[in-house]
């Protein structure tokens, strides 16, 4: 079923109102700044909600180091601050700690009884970060309930003798996004933002699953959509140019459609122009700090993403942009205030 015929959640209003008179912000990455904290795997599991076998909350023999969303319940405290430092950078969009929460990300550390609790949790501290920012300095602050894409593709086989298999199917996948963005409208989530998609599949499971979360919110929020595009060849994953990927969601009617992660700003750049070209909805591009070096770190400073998203606010190309991987408050900071002398990109009728 789809919901058109649903109330819109009340932030669509004061979004579509911001979106027509500036570029807005999106918030960094998380990870990177995780990272830099320095954190052991008794700050993972702390707090009672994650203590081995027996735990009456989420019963796992499996470390957690690394499990970045499972923080949100553990180490509250330390994502909020996260959060708010990129709000008060300038950013009006704020992403949830929810990228692996979903039962099928969270098998990886056993961990799929958590899912429910990781989403309304995500949504709530995020909620938290964006109202203290609000009541600081007064612009209204939106929370992005962020959807991954799961680390099982449903169009392409893992296995290449075997072309035909399927680690996941459509309705595996459904079930678990649903689950995933019930929590996240269940903590007060603004939108749904479902990113890094590199298998339109994946992302159509998404769109439907979240459809179904609506229908039972009684209440439709807006949804964001961005692609990654992993290669040379301009092309998603599962093999689409951004004009296929775009009229592969547009049935879903999305408050924005863009790209994140993968390449830096630079390589980005002629793909968002191709979605800009297509696309009669808000455009949003939200690069990493340029490409990983060998240890994995991006070493673009805030100043030089900041250029080259300006870029593409002056070629008239974004509507919403801001970071992924590697970009702190810094480079939300740069951007922001490079962004700030140029109009809104027109969207087209
Ligand atoms: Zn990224």
């Amino acid at each position: 079923m789809l919901p058109f015929a649903l109330p819109d959640a009340p932030a669509l209003a004061t979004l579509r109102a911001v979106a027509a008179q500036r570029i807005l912000i999106l918030d960094g990455a998380m990870g990177t700044m995780i990272q830099t904290l320095g954190l052991s795997e008794e700050d993972f599991t702390d707090g009672g909600h994650v203590h081995g076998p027996g735990c009456r909350h989420h019963p796992t023999d499996r470390p957690q180091k690394g499990n970045n969303d499972l923080l949100s319940l553990t180490r509250p405290e330390a994502i909020e601050d996260i959060h708010f430092a990129f709000a008060m950078a300038g950013a009006d969009i704020l992403e949830t700690n929810t990228f692996s929460s979903t039962t099928i990300a969270q098998a990886d550390y056993g961990l799929e009884s958590a899912v429910h609790d990781l989403n309304v949790a995500g949504a709530q501290v995020a909620r938290r970060a964006a109202d203290r920012a609000t009541a600081e300095d007064g612009r209204p602050r939106f929370v992005a309930g962020a959807v991954g894409p799961t680390n099982r593709t449903a169009s392409i086989s893992p296995d290449v003798n075997d072309p035909g298999y399927r680690a996941v199917s459509f309705d595996d996948l459904r079930t678990a996004y649903g689950q995933q963005i019930d929590g996240l409208i269940e903590g007060g989530s603004d939108l749904i933002l479902i990113e890094t998609i590199f298998d339109t599949l994946n992302a159509k499971a998404a769109i439907f699953a979240a459809f179904e979360s609506f229908a039972r919110a009684g209440r439709r929020l807006p949804i964001m959509i961005s692609g990654t595009i992993t290669d040379a060849s301009g092309r998603t994953l599962s093999g689409q140019t951004p004009t296929a990927f775009w009229h592969s969601v547009a049935h879903a009617r999305p408050f924005s459609v863009g790209l994140n992660c993968a390449l830096g700003a630079a390589a980005m750049r002629p793909h968002i122009a191709e979605l800009s070209g297509v696309a009669p909805t808000l455009i949003c591009a939200y690069p990493n700090a340029g490409l990983p070096n060998a240890f994995g770190q991006y070493d673009e400073t805030a100043e030089q993403t900041a250029e080259q998203v300006a870029g593409f606010a002056q070629e008239g190309l974004v509507n919403i942009v801001g970071g992924c991987c590697g970009t702190t408050p810094d480079h939300i900071r740069a951007i922001a205030e490079a962004v700030a002398p140029f109009a809104p990109r027109t969207v087209p009728a």
